[in-house]
């Protein structure tokens, strides 16, 4: 099945849960003992603190938060180095695709916004930057910074359950995260290959490429959020498309730069997109 990203519908931010088994059912967080709940080039679908490792700190709105493995479960302290791998390297992979994350706080946790038993579902939550590090033991961890996502209410004391967004916020958010895994879905197409230079970006979080509307999203342009206007792009040819230093015709031959639009099979960028771009950006109709 799909990884589920984003909120749980019917899930609110706050819903307690008594046991990992309970969380698991609910579809909040799925693995029984792992923390991270995630595939390494999928990214992250959650994650829950619950006080396993030494070098988190949680300051409620924001949380750095330490990969997996290399501790000793007993004491929670670090034996040996952490790896850019499996749910570390899925937390990394949330933060090249801009994936949210639902956090989930474990009364176990060493925090005072650890909830008094259980375990409690505290929202969505960006992996804003991460990096490596020497922890206390000195050994090397990968920590990774979250920042709630800016439309919920802010975490303001330890006891305070934040409240449900209004409709609308929520709306927007279900919207952001649909968007974001249509772009995925069409970077994934194209193998994360530019259309227009067929450079692939290599990271240590995988291949990264931008997913670019040809019409934008916002006003004035008020383009559809649909693959078909959507290209699979390299941070300079986005740019560049969005500042219309080229244009695309009917027929996918580029305008303004040498050459054709790569194409793949599923993928089909349609005509009164690329028309529309022409227009606002000078171009011959
Ligand atoms: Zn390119």
């Amino acid at each position: 099945m799909a990884r589920h990203f984003g909120e749980i519908p019917g899930v609110v931010v706050g819903a307690t849960f008594a046991d990992r088994a309970e969380l698991a059912a609910a579809g909040v967080h799925k693995p029984l003992q792992a923390g991270i709940s995630g595939g390494g080039l999928e990214g992250a679908d959650s994650i829950v603190l619950s006080g396993g490792y030494e070098d988190d700190e949680d300051r409620g709105d924001e949380i750095v938060y330490t990969g997996h493995g290399g501790n000793d479960p007993q004491t929670g302290r670090q034996v040996r180095d952490q790896e850019l791998k499996t749910g570390n390297l899925a937390l990394a992979r949330s933060h090249l695709e801009g994936l949210p994350v639902r956090v989930v706080r474990g009364a176990g946790l060493d925090s005072p916004f650890a909830p008094g038993s259980g375990y409690r579902y505290d929202g969505l939550y960006g992996v804003d930057d991460y990096w490596s590090d020497a922890g206390k033991s000195g050994y090397l961890v990968w920590r990774f910074r979250l920042r709630r996502l800016e439309a919920q209410a802010k975490l303001t004391s330890p006891t305070h359950v934040p409240p449900e967004p209004p409709k609308k916020i929520k709306t927007t958010i279900v919207r952001v995260v649909r968007s974001t895994i249509k772009a995925i879905n069409v970077k994934k197409r194209h193998a994360y290959q530019c259309q227009i230079c067929g450079v692939k970006i290599e990271t240590p979080a995988g291949p990264y490429a931008e997913g670019a509307h040809i019409q934008g999203l916002g006003t004035p342009h008020n383009g559809p959020d649909v693959e078909e206007n959507i290209l699979c792009l390299c941070p300079n040819h986005h740019v560049m498309l969005d500042s219309g230093a080229f244009a695309i015709t009917d027929d996918f031959q580029l305008l303004g730069l040498e050459g054709r639009l790569h194409l793949v099979k599923g993928h089909h960028p349609a005509a009164i997109y690329l028309g529309y771009h022409r227009g606002h950006h000078g171009f011959a109709k």
